[in-house]
């Protein structure tokens, strides 16, 4: 069955055994949004895959969704997204396929700041650095996982967006174009893969979330004014479980 026209994945509603079965690999799972979502991706009967660079956080987070749910619920992939090589995604490829043979779900959801500052006076380095973890680790992710998630029976491939990747804001430089790439990256690959896979691809703004990235761009906010990622994860669950089943090459905001 397919999701209605109206589909919104802020109010579908979500069973207590929505991700039952399914493995799905979520990026920056160790802190924010990321942490929150893979913790109830495991509540919810999935087997998450936490990607991170920080192995401390990735241990923590692990060892939660442990104590809650069982030990196969969870697994550690330590990757540096902006400095990992081809033989880097060989061995996660390998690494997966070995022990899961199939995934079900991909959450690109690390994500780099970078500078807030005019392009005038944008620092090089830094627009490369964010480029590199926001946009181009995730195509090269997408490409080497695609043959795993081709062999699920509904596998769902999600893009982190951002209001400032849908309408241009001054100074947000290198972030704000690698989200308007990645929207650019969802219709291009949505459309290649409609027809001939069961992959639906699409992108989530998840909207202002106190997170530590929110507070590195927003300084002065009060913090208490915004969601907690853990309030936030209802619109994740829906796009990368059942729900959604037939809706590809759409945005899609998360409050
Ligand atoms: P956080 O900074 O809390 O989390 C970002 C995550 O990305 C961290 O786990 C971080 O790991 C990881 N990461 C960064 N660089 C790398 C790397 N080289 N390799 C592997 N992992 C890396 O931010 P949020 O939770 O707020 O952001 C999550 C997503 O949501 C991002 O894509 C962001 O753009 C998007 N977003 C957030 C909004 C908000 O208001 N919070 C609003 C709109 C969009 P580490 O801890 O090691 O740095």
């Amino acid at each position: 069955m397919s999701a209605p026209a109206s589909f919104d994945p802020r109010v579908t509603p979500i069973s207590p055994d929505e991700l039952q079965g399914r493995v799905i690999l979520i990026t920056g799972a160790g802190a924010g949004i990321g942490r929150a979502v893979a913790e109830s991706c495991a509540q919810h009967g999935a087997t998450v895959l936490l990607l991170g660079r920080n192995g401390r956080q990735l241990n923590e987070v692990h060892a939660q969704i442990t104590r809650q749910h069982g030990a196969e619920r969870a697994a550690i992939v330590e990757f540096d997204l902006e400095n990992a090589l081809a033989n880097d995604y060989d061995a996660l490829f390998a690494a997966i396929e070995g022990r899961y043979q199939r995934l079900d779900g991909l959450l690109h959801n690390a994500g780099l700041l970078g500078q807030l500052a005019p392009i005038e006076h944008y620092d090089v380095p830094t627009w490369c650095r964010v480029l590199q973890v926001n946009l181009t680790a995730a195509f090269v992710l997408t490409q080497i996982l695609l043959p795993l998630l081709k062999r699920s029976d509904d596998a769902s491939i999600l893009f982190t967006s951002s209001g400032v990747g849908r309408v241009g804001r001054a100074y947000w430089g290198a972030y704000a174009v690698s989200k308007f790439a990645l929207e650019g990256l969802n219709e291009v690959l949505s459309e290649e893969l409609s027809g001939i896979t069961r992959i639906r691809v699409n992108s989530l703004n998840p909207g202002a979330t106190r997170t530590r990235m929110r507070r590195q761009a927003y300084p002065a906010e009060d913090a208490a004014s915004l969601p907690a990622p853990q309030s936030i994860t209802r619109a994740y669950l829906a796009l990368l479980g059942p729900a959604s089943r037939g809706v590809s090459g759409q945005r899609f905001n998360g409050q």
